[in-house]
């Protein structure tokens, strides 16, 4: 539930209905806004009554949040969350691009993509270095090799970093190296790796399971955010259907469904929603016309020879348009792509 403080309320009266809150066995997620402060009581509220609360001194009012997803929903926090990631606002009403290589291969490899999305007006840098694959005898990623190339690169190009983790064990070695955990589809009901993660303060790309509701990401991203971790990003990246000439069917409809739903700021991943390189352009400017945040985008300087999704990455001159296109569309929609850091 969500105790609305009178405007003016003292900080005595928060504290005391905090107090509350831990005495009934719930915990309190404190939300100080311009007008109000909002105290979330989050546990199970079901044996709670509001008169408990409303009684308090500096209460306005106490609220049920009808939603399973208490500190996602918009019920919550009705404003949009805005949050800073190294160099730029996520959230607001600029739109953030992420792009780089599904997997870091080399020094070369990785300085070049990044050069080149980062000339082309990408906000940050992503590459896998564990990658989760089909296959065993697939390419499985430099594993903590690829975080040191990440950060050299990172260094380089003032780019901050965004790497899956497909292991809690590999927890701690994220947190030195990268800016945004990406959580992938295959684990978005990793439901102990979205606690631990909900412990640290790291930014979460937090992507959709590809066989997951809408209703199931936003209670993935309720681990996240229970646990105190208040920096998530929710990222369609296309779900499994009956169609088959694409690698996953990108659900458009879930960008402006999750919009409604919740504060978190939405991304789109068209480069595994498609998964052919030809129709990403296009399903990037889709993504924003719907409202979307920001996009992430798999760029490679030479896809023939990736050594993963290379059917889906970009080459740099690709990308470069699909940049100026999303730009403009981003005018349209009375919003603009967040300005490059340091250029
Ligand atoms: C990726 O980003 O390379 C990836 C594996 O994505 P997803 O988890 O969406 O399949
Ligand atoms: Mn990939």
């Amino acid at each position: 539930m969500m105790i609305i403080m009178k405007p003016g309320s003292t900080q005595v009266q928060v504290e005391h209905v905090i107090e509350h809150i831990r005495e009934n066995g719930l915990t309190s997620h404190l939300s100080v806004g311009e007008d109000h402060t909002v105290i979330g009581a989050v546990g199970d509220t079901h044996a709670v009554p509001t008169a408990v609360f409303e009684v308090l001194d500096g209460v306005e009012s106490v609220i049920r949040i009808s939603q399973p997803y208490k500190l996602a929903s918009r019920q919550f926090h009705p404003k949009n969350s805005v949050f800073p990631i190294d160099g730029f606002d996520v959230g607001g009403d600029e739109i953030t691009i992420i792009a780089g290589p599904c997997s870091i291969e080399s020094r070369e490899q990785l300085l070049e993509t990044a050069q080149a999305v980062r000339a082309a007006g990408a906000h940050a840098l992503r590459g896998g270095a564990f990658k989760p694959r089909t296959s065993p005898y697939s390419f499985q990623g430099l594993g903590e090799e690829g975080l040191e190339l990440m950060a050299e690169v990172r260094q380089a190009t003032g780019l901050p970093v965004v790497v899956e983790i497909t292991s809690i064990t590999q927890l701690e070695i994220m947190i030195k190296y990268v800016d945004v955990i990406q959580i992938g589809a295959r684990n978005m009901q990793n439901f102990a790796l979205l606690s631990a993660i909900g412990k640290t303060q790291t930014p979460v790309l937090l992507k959709r399971g590809m066989s997951a509701t809408i209703e199931e990401l936003l209670m993935a991203s309720e681990y996240i955010l229970s646990g105190g971790n208040q920096r998530v990003i929710l990222c369609e990246r296309g779900i499994r259907t009956f169609e088959t000439s694409t690698r996953n069917t990108t659900d458009i409809n879930a960008i402006p469904v999750l919009k409604v739903l919740t504060h978190l700021p939405v991304i789109l991943d068209p480069s595994h929603s498609t998964g052919q390189a030809d129709y990403v352009t296009a399903i990037a400017r889709a993504a924003i016309a719907a409202g979307a945040d920001g996009l992430i985008v798999e760029v490679h300087p030479d896809p023939a020879h990736a050594l993963s999704d290379g059917r889906q990455s970009l080459k740099p001159d690709v990308f470069a348009e699909l940049v100026r296109q999303v730009g403009q569309i981003a005018n349209v929609m009375g919003r603009k792509l967040s300005p490059i850091p340091g250029i």
